[in-house]
């Protein structure tokens, strides 16, 4: 009984037996704990890959191995630079519209600080 159990224990923990064979390994699996302890072994294991499938789908694995390798190479870095000088001449448009903008601002409120002294002015 325990070899047909943890042998159909892959499927039980995969969800793939019939009800009534999943009734019946979950019977014994209450009585067994020799069963139980593959059980949980087999849960775990399902588990991990799972994680480790999950993980993989992120950052390619030996992405950053094969990057760093080619950096590595002379040549391969040269041509590795020329897209991050452009990715650098990129943000320049980016960082004087942004001084633009502040000097925009700087500018309202000089022009905001100067009308509130002429109404001041004007004012006495
Ligand atoms: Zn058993």
């Amino acid at each position: 009984m325990c070899a047909e159990v943890q042998g159909q224990l892959p499927a039980y923990v995969g969800r793939s037996l019939s009800r009534g064979r999943r009734r019946l390994v979950g019977l014994h699996l209450r009585r067994c704990a020799q069963c139980q302890s593959a059980f949980s072994a087999e849960r775990d294991l399902t588990s991990g890959l799972r994680g480790l499938a999950v993980g993989r789908e992120t950052p390619p694995e030996g992405l950053l191995d094969a990057l760093l390798a080619s950096a590595a190479q002379p040549g391969m870095s040269a041509r590795a630079a020329v897209p991050a000088r452009g990715a650098v001449s990129g943000a320049r448009p980016a960082l004087s519209l942004a001084l633009l903008v502040v000097g925009a601002a700087a500018g309202t409120g000089v022009g905001y600080a100067g009308w509130k002294g002429v109404r001041r002015l004007r004012g006495r």
